[in-house]
C-alpha cells in the first residue's frame, strides 16, 4: 500500500498451493534486500547515510486495532482452510481509511521465480543469510 497521510490498513495473504507475495508485488525490495544483510553491511549502509535508514522510513507504527482487524481476517482465512469450510481468499487489503475490505482474486503470476524456482526447495535455495 502506498504510504500517504490518513492511509492506513493491511493485508492478509493466504499462500496454499500456487501464488505468494511476490506474484501478487507485495514484497518491498529494499526492506527484503536490507533483511538479508548482515549487521556489518546494514551498519556499512547506514553510515553512508549517516543516519539510520529505518528513521527515513515514512510508515508509521501499528496501531493495535488496525492490527486487531488484520489478526481476525487472517484468523477466518485459517479457520476456513482448516475446517474446509471454504476455499481460503488468496489475497484480502484492508482499507481502513476506506472503512473495506478489498478481495484480490487475480491468479498468482506464472513466470513467479519464488513459486517456480525456490518454493518448498529452501534447501536448494542460493541463498546466503
Ligand atoms: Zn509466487
Amino acid at each position: 500500500m502506498t504510504k500517504a497521510p490518513g492511509i492506513y490498513g493491511g493485508r492478509v495473504c493466504v499462500s496454499v498451493g500456487d501464488g505468494c507475495l511476490d506474484c501478487f508485488d507485495l514484497l518491498d525490495r529494499k526492506a527484503v534486500r536490507r533483511y538479508f544483510e548482515t549487521d556489518e553491511q546494514r551498519q556499512r549502509e547506514d553510515e553512508i547515510y549517516g543516519i539510520p535508514l529505518e528513521a527515513l522510513e515514512i510508515k508509521g507504527p501499528s496501531v493495535s486495532p488496525v492490527n486487531g482487524v488484520i489478526a481476525a481476517l487472517a484468523a477466518t482465512e485459517f479457520m476456513a482452510a482448516v475446517t474446509g469450510l471454504r476455499l481460503p481468499t488468496r489475497l484480502q487489503e484492508y482499507r481502513g481509511h476506506l472503512s473495506k475490505v478489498v478481495v484480490n482474486n487475480d491468479p498468482p503470476r506464472p513466470d513467479c521465480p519464488c513459486c517456480k524456482g525456490i518454493r518448498s526447495k529452501g534447501a536448494d535455495a542460493d541463498v546466503e543469510r
